[in-house]
């Protein structure tokens, strides 16, 4: 087998890898390299160019109340870091909706009786809101009322988790929409007080002109102005552990040799139960029984060149509607006109939330096409004979699952990945965390931080992202 061996070796080009490679450039440690399956970088924020236009891996807002990244976002792409003024709909019952919701619209497409239901049933649950919710069902309930739950909440919620909302912990409710009732529904679209706003609220967010991915591309360019090095189409086949260490990272370079890397620290953005999996060292029965029990959401994508401009004004809508599976319908002409590399065509994508043992995950991906196409057209979005070109995307572990009772086994996880004297856990799937880009880059940072004894350091990387507020440096 072949030997290469390093200072920090980072598993992962996504937000987190690089993050972590550029602090540790940044701090003069040169003899890094990166490990990443894909061509490109990015992971799941990259953004691939496809019959001359450009897709993303589902649509991806740049949006963060961390100081730092928006700092180090607008440093790197500079004018090519655009604001984009959101229009997001959802697509329920026939009806598109606006969201954010505002009352008006909403008012006029529901009519004046449902709406008196809905105010009914918000005030029956805030007067009945006694104990702490524990579903995500209870916790939208108390914050919003049964009805507008079932009108706005619930399908598309059970479409993305592929279970029932009585079966989803409230800590994902809390998590990404703390601070939002609809009280702060009202006051935001009546614009009435100041302060924050929850983040899916937010009307305004920024986009790379040429896709999430150039983000990336530049901090990957940054990493190798500096002398790091990164291997793509590289997978990491095997941890090789033992004394409570890593000995060294099996990976499968693009030849289908196997290399046998060797580093000071490993700082692993790959999924934290793969490690486990991956590992050729002992694993604790109790612990193999937490990684067990943890599983993901996985993702389908279906990308669409349409000969078409001008499809519809949305960045994206969300598909409530049970009758098709879709879950998702972005356009990224709305995101920014470069997306289309000048040509008057229009990239879409669909998207599909399922999980890898399911029938749909196995199709071929032409009748993924087929489906996909007939939905579109099934919902008037689209007249299928303007689809040029189809291709479809299916990633793995998308989706931290915080299924009702999952957190007993997290727990036992994070304790026991925290033995490994010389890994670093980071990321969103690394971490079993609902992060966005923002949260995944803080935690690169910071474990690259930790590592160099920064000022400040250590810093607890498991609180990024605890509490909507936590979005500075990181808490000592
Ligand atoms: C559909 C969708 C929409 C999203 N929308 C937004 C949004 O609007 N705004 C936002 O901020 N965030 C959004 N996100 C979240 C965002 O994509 C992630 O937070 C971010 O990409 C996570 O970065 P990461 O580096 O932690 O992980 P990843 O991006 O997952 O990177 C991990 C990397 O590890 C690599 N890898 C995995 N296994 C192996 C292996 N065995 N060998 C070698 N390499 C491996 C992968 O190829 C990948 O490149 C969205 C995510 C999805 C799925």
């Amino acid at each position: 087998m072949k030997q290469r061996s390093c200072q920090c070796c980072v598993l992962g080009a996504g937000p987190a890898g690089l993050s972590a490679a550029f602090e540790l450039v940044a701090n003069g440690i040169e003899d890094v390299l990166i490990i990443d399956r894909h061509p490109i970088v990015g992971g799941l924020s990259r953004t691939v160019e496809k019959g001359g236009a450009l897709f993303d891996i589902g649509p991806h807002r740049f949006f963060s109340r961390n100081r730092e990244i928006r700092g180090l976002w607008h440093e790197l792409l500079g004018d090519d870091f655009l604001p984009v003024n959101r229009l997001t709909r959802i697509y329920y019952k026939k009806k598109f909706f606006k969201y954010p919701i505002k009352p008006f619209d909403s008012l006029a497409k529901i009519g004046p009786a449902a709406a008196l239901a809905a105010l009914v049933s918000y005030i029956r649950a805030r007067l009945g809101a006694k104990e702490e919710p524990k579903t995500f069902e209870q916790w939208i309930v108390q914050h919003f009322g049964r009805r507008l739950f079932e009108t706005f909440f619930k399908t598309y919620t059970e479409k993305v988790w592929g279970i029932a909302c009585n079966r989803i912990g409230a800590d994902w409710a809390s998590q990404r929409i703390k601070g939002l009732d609809l009280i702060q529904v009202a006051k935001s679209a009546f614009r009435i007080g100041g302060g924050s706003q929850a983040k899916t609220l937010v009307e305004q967010f920024d986009y790379p002109r040429k896709g999430a991915g150039q983000m990336y591309q530049a901090l990957a360019e940054r990493v190798l102005d500096a002398g790091g090095d990164i291997w793509l189409k590289t997978r990491v086949e095997k941890f090789s552990v033992a004394d409570e260490r890593i000995k060294a990272v099996i990976v499968r370079d693009p030849d289908g040799q196997q290399v046998s890397i060797k580093a000071d620290h490993y700082f692993n953005s790959l999924p934290l139960t793969f490690f486990y999996q991956a590992m050729d060292g002992y694993v604790d029965k109790t612990v193999g029984k937490s990684v067990e029990a943890l599983y993901y959401r996985d993702h389908i994508t279906v990308d669409m060149l349409v000969d078409r401009q001008k499809l519809f004004p949305d960045q994206w809508i969300y598909i409530h509607s049970q009758d098709v599976k879709m879950a998702r319908i972005a356009n990224y002409t709305n995101f920014s006109t470069h997306m289309c590399g000048g040509k008057p065509k229009t990239p879409i994508s669909v998207e599909y939330f399922v999980f890898k043992d399911e029938e749909l995950f196995q199709w071929p991906d032409s009748d993924i096409i087929e489906l996909a196409t007939e939905e579109i057209e099934r919902l008037g979005l689209l007249n299928p004979q303007a689809i040029e070109q189809c291709w479809v995307v299916k990633e793995t572990e998308c989706y931290p699952t915080y299924y009702l009772g999952f957190q007993p086994y997290y727990q036992a996880v994070c304790r026991d990945i925290e033995r490994y004297a010389n890994l670093t856990q980071m990321g969103r799937a690394g971490m079993f965390k609902y992060n966005n880009q923002d949260h995944s880059m803080a935690s690169g940072l910071l474990a690259a931080r930790n590592y160099v004894g920064a000022e400040g350091s250590p810093y607890d990387l498991w609180q990024i992202n605890v509490d909507a507020e936590y979005h500075e440096a990181g808490r000592r």
